[in-house]
């Protein structure tokens, strides 16, 4: 059988699917509700011993887990490429992420200080106590990475976690579970179970020894998730879903930006939540740079994930292909396109559209696969306008030679990952996360840190 879908129904096995072949790379056990329950137990058992760590030796801990990391890196990045279609140079980018992550948090366990604050009669001091088991659900766009994200600062901090990675691309999150323990990482510290959101993902959300949930993934199922996880008043990070705006002026270096618009939309097929996919021009130079833009479309590589020579993959599934694919309706004109083979595997071009109705859903809604909506404006108000007018608020980018407006602009936009003359929005040592419904709360940089902590405050009389 092939899974259309890629989702195994309940009690199944999950078929894991190549998206560039569409064969079945393996199949899994799809783990039960009783497995979450196992897990979390795990989890539960083993924060009694590892709160108590010593700082240094957690951080011992967490670099040997980075170095296992990279020591197995080329397999790690061939099974992730393999799995969710990716090309082979950004997934050798994205382990080498992971490696990172758990060395930059290794500096954290010695440095979660809290404060001494004196008070008439006494001194107060601040602690930041880890949560308990933390459980982490990741999306199939960047898995190994996107875990790291949570795994790494969660652990740091003295929490034990419970991973549940999307079904279709548990594969690396398996391997990762390997590793650790085989780097010295104790039995329990660090869980994976591989199944459904409706199933494991649900339970783990309701489970009364989970202290807080983090969810990277869609708006829908986040905001489905907060509401399961207040019954309990569980702690809740949520990375979600984006409308980015990549705004171009008519003062910006147009050849670079037109050069750097397409990796920012259609690196990862255009999976990505970060995806700059409503590009803004300056109407007096709109001309211009859709010639450079169409260009750059037309040149772009897709193809085989494992030749280093391909810049774009395949999508996920067939389902996800047809769902992309349905934002080509009659409300939008497409202005250029480039190639994709014909098949096997869940292919689609590189596409660039202008709307032919304020109403266009190419405009409003996240598409999440490789079409890059164009729209002019007039003057800095109306990128602002434009921008701004989405329900996501994750990432963007400005391009401007003018230094003082690329501050203003940045200032006024309502997302809280921006960059400017550039499309960079993650960095490990660097806070990430949306405004409005793309979420709540940071990853990465110093401040996830006070996500994975809950802050004790002790008086203490003198
Ligand atoms: P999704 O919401 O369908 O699934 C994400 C995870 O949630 C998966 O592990 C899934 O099994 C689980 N899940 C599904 N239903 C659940 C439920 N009812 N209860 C608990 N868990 C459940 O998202 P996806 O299709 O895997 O990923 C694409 C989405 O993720 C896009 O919207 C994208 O923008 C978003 N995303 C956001 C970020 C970010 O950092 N802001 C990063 C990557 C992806």
């Amino acid at each position: 059988m092939r899974l259309e879908t890629g989702v195994a129904p309940v009690g199944d096995s999950i078929e894991v699917i190549d998206p560039a072949t569409e064969q079945v790379i393996t199949r899994l056990p799809s783990a039960g509700p009783e497995d979450a329950d196992r897990a979390v137990a795990r989890a539960k058992a083993s924060f009694k011993t590892w709160r108590d760590v010593a700082a240094g030796d957690r951080a011992t801990l967490l670099r040997r887990v980075g170095a296992a990391v990279e020591a197995h890196a080329t397999d790690l990045a061939r099974l992730e490429s393999r799995n969710a279609g990716k090309p082979i140079g950004d997934a050798l980018g994205e382990i080498g992420m992971v490696a990172a992550t758990f060395a930059y948090y290794a500096g954290a366990p010695e440095r979660l200080t809290g404060k001494t604050i004196p008070v008439p009669g006494g001194v107060n001091m601040t602690f930041k106590e880890p949560m308990g088991v933390v459980a982490l659900i990741t999306p199939w766009n960047f898995p190994l990475a996107i875990a790291s994200w949570g795994v790494a600062p969660a652990l740091a901090a003295g929490n034990t976690v419970v991973l549940k990675p999307a079904q279709l691309t548990p594969l690396t999150a398996l391997e990762l579970e390997r590793t650790a323990l085989e780097a010295g990482l104790p039995e329990g510290v660090f869980n994976v179970v591989a199944g459904q959101g409706s199933v494991v993902g649900e339970r783990l959300v309701d489970h009364p020894d989970v202290a807080k949930i983090t969810f990277t993934g869609s708006t829908a199922v986040g905001k489905r998730i907060s509401a399961r996880a207040a019954r309990t008043v569980k702690r809740v990070t949520l990375e979600l879903g984006g409308k980015s705006a990549n705004i171009v002026f008519a003062d910006a270096d147009l050849e670079r930006a037109a050069a750097a618009a397409p990796s920012a939309v259609f690196g990862n097929a255009g999976q990505d939540c970060c995806a700059r996919s409503r590009i803004l021009v300056e109407r007096s130079v709109m001309d211009d740079f859709l010639d450079l833009l169409s260009t750059g479309v037309a040149s772009m590589r897709v193809g085989d994930p494992m030749d280093e020579t391909t810049e774009m993959g395949p999508l996920i599934t067939a389902e996800h292909r047809s769902k992309v694919a349905s934002f080509l309706d009659d409300d939008t004109t497409v202005v250029a396109r480039g190639t994709a083979p014909e098949g096997p595997g869940f292919w689609f071009a590189p596409t660039v559209v202008t709307p032919n109705s304020p109403g266009a859903r190419a405009v409003a809604e996240e598409i999440f696969g490789p079409i890059a909506c164009v729209l002019p404006f007039d003057g800095e108000d109306e990128a602002i306008s434009i921008a701004n007018d989405t329900i996501y608020g994750l990432s963007g980018s400005i391009w401007t030679e003018n230094g003082a407006r690329a501050l203003r602009v940045a200032r006024a936009l309502e997302a809280g990952t921006l960059s400017v003359n550039s499309n960079w929005s993650v960095r490990i040592a660097t806070p990430y996360g949306g405004f409005k419904q793309s979420g709540t709360g940071r990853a990465l940089g110093p401040d996830a840190l006070d996500y994975y902590t809950e802050l004790k405050n002790v008086y203490i009389a003198t």
